[in-house]
């Protein structure tokens, strides 16, 4: 049994929020994390968690035992509107820090009384972001503010043990709001949760690799496997051919990115190893989005295939980074990248593919501010109408090369362009779908025509007035 399944104990979490009322079996709960191979060290960190950011106490017990002692507490319960209908006390933690940090960074609660008497947020902390997907819970780590990092000694961090953190989820329940998430779009909830359990496994074991390259390669024939049934790219040659295709996108990236000699840093084993070891957790950020009722600025799901070249992406900007001169690479480092690059890493993605517009979207206008930038904009917007690209099936990467933009021209246009085009563009593989509809296949014709037809400098003035 692999690590990522190992929680079938008998034992239930009950869900105790507003909107969640009901108990998850452990076999349902999907840990986004390798068992124990994460660590943390609060007094290097300062206890950065418990500075002025809040915390929750679950219901009324939890409550009355935190009051108990202090004549005082009770006044700095946050009392939030959003909170009224859930069983969860916020309470309003104000820096320089907790009332309960002692002057040499310990939580007093948790040295007089044990991990089990602090507040819940406290208690699950840094596993204590939850999502709901379907009938799943996913607990993953805070994607900011503890400095995790990975156990490198061979040994497990019995804080990061799933028993351990299936324990806190089971002791009071969870009261804490959770995030629903959607799965993707090609693959069930259910396969997806096998697929996502499989790369915890399979991180597991590439923890001490030198190449995540390799890693890449081995998510892409596994995702294959689950999303296009194809056995046959399993074997071992199915992953090399894979690693040396993976090799060349990174190649490909960089001469996107402006970059033109090969990373030194690739070969690092401890950028290496944080960033298998973050992969599932940087998985569960791509894989499920927040519902379309909670959805902010995430945008549309990825596509389960895209996802480990995403990531590969991820690493070469980490490993930029540390040519850049950054000292340290954690795990926040990695989701924050992720967060931060996400449309740059969507476009990147795509570098390889033959690409077009999506049936019925509407071609961003406006000029970048930057003559030579605007001119390749209006050259690769004509060159993605569907009737061209069915035509002359040319890779992103290599129509962005095309260009005669030097390498810093080229990196920030990329960066432009990748703003623009975010879920905006589709392989021109891919089937349209049956769910446009004629107004929309219209639309998508009409701006088709109306942009084939035109001069350069008509299509400018379309992009940029939207009036011909
Ligand atoms: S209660 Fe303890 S663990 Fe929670 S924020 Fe305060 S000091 Fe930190």
């Amino acid at each position: 049994m692999s690590e990522g399944n190992s929680m079938t104990k008998v034992g239930a979490v009950r869900l105790l929020t507003s909107t969640h009322e009901r108990t998850i079996p452990t076999e349902d709960v999907y840990f986004a994390f390798c068992d124990g191979r994460l660590t943390y060290d609060c007094e290097e960190c300062k206890a950065a968690c418990c500075r002025g950011k809040g915390y929750l106490l679950n219901g009324d017990t939890e409550s009355s035992s935190h009051f108990a002692g202090s004549k005082t507490l009770h006044v700095f319960v946050n009392e939030d509107p959003g909170q009224q209908k859930t069983p969860s006390v916020s309470m309003l933690n104000l820096p320089p820090a907790c009332f309960f940090l002692t002057e040499d960074g310990f939580c007093r609660i948790h040295v007089t009384k044990g991990s089990g008497a602090k507040p819940e947020t406290c208690r699950l902390f840094p596993f204590n972001s939850l999502a709901v997907v379907g009938k799943y819970l996913v607990v993953r780590a805070h994607p900011s503010l503890c400095p995790l990092k990975v156990k490198s000694d061979g040994a497990l961090d019995p804080n990061s043990r799933h028993t351990f953190v299936l324990g806190e989820l089971q002791s009071a329940g969870v009261s804490a709001e959770l995030t629903v998430c959607e799965g993707p779009t090609d693959l069930s909830i259910q396969e997806t949760i096998n697929l996502e359990r499989e790369t915890v496994t399979l991180a597991a074991e590439f923890s001490a690799t030198r190449s995540y390259a390799e890693f890449a390669a081995t998510q892409l024939v596994l995702t294959e496997q689950y999303v296009r049934s194809k056995p046959e790219t399993a074997s071992g040659r199915g992953v090399s051919l894979q690693v040396d295709a993976m090799n060349d996108f990174v190649a490909h990236c960089l001469r996107l990115l402006g970059v033109s000699e090969r990373l030194p840093d690739c070969d690092d084993p401890e950028l290496n190893a944080t960033m298998v070891v973050a992969t599932p957790i940087l998985r569960s950020h791509l894989v499920f989005q927040k519902s379309p009722e909670e959805k902010t600025r995430s945008g549309q799901g990825v596509q389960l295939t895209q996802v480990p070249f995403m990531l590969l992406e991820v690493f070469v900007l980490a490993a930029l980074a540390f040519a850049s001169g950054m000292r340290a690479v954690r795990i926040q480092t990695l989701i924050r990248l992720l967060e931060a690059t996400r449309s740059l890493l969507t476009l990147l993605s795509f570098v390889e593919s033959s690409v077009m517009w999506k049936p019925g979207v509407m071609i961003p206008r406006g000029t970048f501010g930057w003559g030579a930038g605007d001119l390749e904009y209006e050259r690769i917007v004509k060159a993605l109408l569907p009737a061209q690209q069915r035509k002359a099936e040319r890779s992103l990467g290599h129509l962005i090369c095309d260009s005669g933009l030097s390498n810093s021209e080229r990196s920030r246009f990329v960066k432009k362009l990748a703003c623009r085009l975010h879920d905006k563009i589709k392989p021109t593989s891919e089937p349209d779908g049956n769910n446009v509809g004629l107004r929309r296949r219209l639309s998508a014709g009409m701006q088709r025509l109306a942009v084939s037809n035109l001069g350069e400098e008509s299509l400018s003035k379309i992009l940029v007035t939207g009036r011909r």
